[in-house]
């Protein structure tokens, strides 16, 4: 199988002949020779290639590392693609019109060769480091951050000194003299997963929309043809920075690198693996040629200070700030995750204006918001301004809960590691599948419920995971991996191998992921359907639900492992809270119900007004008659603790109309203090209740209800803060009767009644946390504030933006939540200018509208 990949030779010797049939688009040059003098290549393509190096640039490098062939043979395959096909494909003339492509398909040709002709798994170039051992790893050869090394057999060795080496020289020299070069992507393998570049100081980064956006975008289209997406893994804290890699190196020159890691194997089966993972990194690497221009000198300014200015439980307003330009427009891109896609399919405004209001979303639900600026003429876009991203507020009638296992209850438990398995909880990683030193490895999870009513009613929940690598997961499409609720009567001990392998499931949760589509650094969620939250709210009466998640069970032929890792957010490994796995539940609660009689019955015409009686028409005079009701409303609880979820007025006719004439009754909700005709006549109506009833149907029935519309229970809600009566009027709404009365009940048990069905919740948030204090200590910025002497006060919630203040929880990194009065900025930096938001909240939760303090360093 080994034959089906191109030698170098064979790779050069194809370049070379592109360039006899194609001299207008590509050409080819030498940028250096390796240690053993082989000419290292470089295609440059572009429409015409004579002005290539005036066009903005993409520049693609390809097996830096020997054993990675998947950079050489995808180079050679993206060129022959572009030639074959640009001619009747107006996508990519145009992307070469306004691109250039420069593309070194292998960057280690010795290594390449030596791991084709001798030794597989080579990985490094041939140095000969004149001690007996070879080879230097080019990717720690580079200048940012190399680490000098004597372990000259090491597999990452550095070399003696930055660009030591030719192959490295070479490229350097290259990108120094070439700064259209705007995108860089780095092919090697494996682990399906783009590792774009990073400073390594855990702060939000101005290019850290636009290196996660650019991998979305091109998993977009990787997902079009194979349905996988590749992992996007950035940021995730504490990383260290990789010593001389070519990806820092170029971020350092202002260009936006990636390093794309593809694959589960370095030398996979060509037909069956090597040939789909070609096929799907063809339009992934078109689309990010189509990006270069979009990072050049000439494209539109990034948008400024795009933020959200406010927000509900179903609309977001942005804003943002940008430079008069009649010729600039703005594109909006809304998602519900991390690291998706940012165009036609999560396009959802176009204008010019410096706002947007996003509307109908759904309550409690996280969004991500993104922008470019777009020039109207030349179709370039701008970079993306920082991300803003918000959870719309809770309904009236609802709660949340985030529930994080605690330490002792989250870990995995695998066959063959029976003793040590108790120390797998609460430490570094789940580690889920199989591997022969492993045997089953299941990951284990309980969360408590105590903190959810037992007759909650659940409306959403969901579980999310972080998968933090998939070097483990070896086999292309192999095995799924699922979510299960367990019984917890079949289990007493979660640390037990045996008792986690027998125990029985209530129900899988969602749906299982298959291996090719479980990435790394995306977050994972299962999503509970109506049944599964039935089975999730029968747990409530326990107190605590039990999970277990399991991978495939058995492992092919010369194979070794299939194990994917899961962050655990504790341990060394982990980034404190921002990666632990945890439970999302929202929920309502039953209502209770009050029936509350009627206290005022009056009946209002023009010439009278009749106290204990209820009824409306018309007089002699064609003159209106009205019915007057009244509630009071003191029997409801505290009226900052009381949502309204359902009214309505129930009302009995014990009269009808003899001849068959059209005339409607209806019920309004009136707000007036004097009760005379001419009040009543000029009444200003807070809303109409209900729909009203027909002179046929009072003959039909006697009983009517008037239900209360959303705007109608806040008003109700309004006159019980207000310490006010509930008052209505029921009136005909023909105009065209004389001399008839309907009677209502007014007395008795068919007496009209306002019927209240309401919840005991908190309606407002607490206030602001005061006195914020934000100063370096021990090397570390410390945030600090007030307690709020408030007994429904639960905690605090602290978040730092870079780009602007944030106006709710989730608009940044969380930093904090509980209910100490400080904090400090673990993983942040003393030195960059940013703004802490904290804010307070209560058992809901409501969350406060947030104290901001600005921290310059
Ligand atoms: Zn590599």
């Amino acid at each position: 199988m080994k034959q089906q990949y191109r030698s170098y030779q064979e790779s050069c010797d194809f370049l070379i002949e592109c360039t006899k049939k194609y001299p207008d688009i590509i050409s080819v040059s030498t940028i250096g020779k390796s240690w053993e003098d082989r000419d290292i290549l470089l295609a440059t393509i572009s429409l015409n290639v004579a002005f290539a190096n005036i066009k903005p640039a993409l520049l693609f490098t390809g097996t830096v590392h020997a054993r990675e062939w998947i950079g050489n043979e995808l180079g050679i395959e993206f060129i022959d693609y572009i030639l074959n096909n640009y001619k009747n494909n107006p996508e990519i003339l145009t992307t070469l019109t306004n691109n250039t492509l420069y593309l070194v398909p292998c960057l280690n040709p010795d290594g390449f060769e030596y791991s084709r002709q001798h030794f597989s798994f080579w990985r490094k170039n041939r140095r000969d480091n004149g001690d007996g051992t070879f080879g230097v790893d080019l990717n720690r050869n580079f200048s940012i951050g190399y680490r000098k090394s004597t372990q000259t057999n090491s597999n990452v060795y550095g070399g003696p000194e930055p660009f030591s080496e030719p192959e490295t020289q070479a490229i350097k020299k290259f990108v120094d003299s070439h700064t259209n070069i705007t995108i860089a992507l780095d092919y090697h393998s494996q682990g399906n997963v783009f590792f774009p570049a990073h400073k390594f100081n855990h702060e939000m980064e101005l290019e850290g929309t636009d290196l996660n956006s650019l991998c979305a975008n091109m998993n977009y289209h990787i997902q079009k043809v194979t349905g996988r997406r590749y992992g996007i893994n950035r940021g995730k804290p504490p990383t260290k920075l990789i010593s001389g890699s070519g990806r820092e190196y170029y971020y350092s020159k202002g260009i936006l690198p990636v390093v794309v890691e593809v694959g589960t194997r370095n030398i996979p089966d060509y037909m069956q693996n090597m040939s789909e993972s070609i096929n799907e990194n063809i339009p992934a690497l078109l689309y990010a040629l189509s990006e270069a221009k979009n990072y050049s000198k000439n494209a539109p300014k990034r948008v400024e200070n795009f933020h959200i200015k406010s927000f509900s439980s179903d609309e977001c307003h942005l804003a943002w700030e940008y430079e008069d330009n009649r010729d600039i427009y703005f594109e909006i891109y809304r998602n519900l995750n991390n690291k998706m896609a940012c165009n036609d399919s999560s396009l959802i405004g176009i204008t010019c204006n410096n706002n947007f209001i996003d509307k109908n979303l759904k309550s409690g639900t996280m969004y991500l918001y993104y922008i470019r600026a777009i020039d109207k003429l030349s179709h370039t876009k701008s970079p993306y301004a920082p991300k803003a991203k918000l959870k719309t507020l809770l309904e009236d009638n609802e709660f949340a809960r985030t529930i994080f296992p605690n330490k002792s209850k989250v870990g995995y438990v695998a066959e063959k590691t029976l003793e040590a398995n108790i120390s797998h909880f609460g430490r570094n990683s789940l580690k889920v599948g199989v591997s022969s030193g492993r045997g089953i490895s299941y990951g284990i999870m309980e969360f408590d419920l105590a903190g959810i009513p037992e007759n909650a009613i659940i409306l959403d929940a969901k579980i999310s995971l972080y998968p933090l690598n998939r070097v483990s997961a070896k086999i292309e499409k192999y095995g799924e991996w699922s979510l299960s609720i367990i019984n917890q009567k079949t289990i007493a001990d979660i640390q037990d191998y045996h008792q986690v392998h027998e125990a029985k499931h209530v129900k899988t949760v969602g749906k299982s992921v298959p291996s090719e589509q479980l990435t790394q650094g995306i977050w994972s969620h299962w999503d509970f359907n109506e049944f599964e939250r039935k089975k999730l709210q029968e747990e409530l009466s326990k107190g605590k639900v039990i999970f277990k998640l399991e991978g495939p069970k058995e492992l092919p032929i010369g194979r070794d492992s299939q194990i994917m890792v899961f962050d655990l957010g504790y341990g060394n490994q982990g980034g404190g809270l921002h990666y632990r796995p945890a439970i999302d539940i929202k929920y309502t609660i039953p209502s209770k119900q009050l029936s509350i009689e009627l206290s005022n019955a009056i009946t209002i015409s023009e010439d009278k007004v009749i106290a204990n009686k209820l009824a409306c028409g018309f007089d002699k005079n064609r003159n209106k008659v009205y019915a007057y009701m009244s509630f009071d409303l003191s029997s409801l609880p505290d009226n900052k603790e009381t949502v309204i979820t359902e009214a309505w007025i129930e009302i009995h006719n014990t009269s009808t109309v003899k001849k068959e004439v059209d005339i409607r009754y209806d019920v309004e909700f009136v707000d007036f203090d004097e009760l005379s005709y001419n009040d009543i006549k000029e009444r200003e109506r807070i809303e109409y209740i209900g729909y009203e009833v027909s002179s046929h149907e009072l003959g039909r029935k006697k009983c009517h209800n008037f239900a209360f519309d959303h705007y109608s229970k806040l008003a109700l809600e309004e006159m019980h803060e207000q310490d006010k009566e509930a008052k209505f009027i029921i009136r005909p709404t023909s105009v065209l009767s004389r001399e008839h009365l309907i009677n209502w009940a007014h007395e008795g048990e068919n007496s009209a009644k306002l019927v209240v069905n309401y919840i005991v919740k908190r309606k407002h948030p607490l206030p602001n946390p005061k006195n914020l204090k934000a100063h370096v200590d021990k090397g570390t910025v410390k945030i600090s504030w007030d307690k709020i002497q408030n007994d429904a006060c639960v905690g605090y919630y602290v978040v730092r933006n870079r780009w602007h203040q944030p106006r709710n929880p989730f608009d940044g990194v969380k930093l904090y939540a509980g209910s100490d009065t400080f904090t400090y900025d673990t993983f942040g930096s003393t030195k960059v200018d940013k703004f802490y938001t904290v804010f307070s909240y209560d058992d809901v939760p409501n969350y406060s509208s947030g104290a901001v303090i600005e921290y310059k360093r």
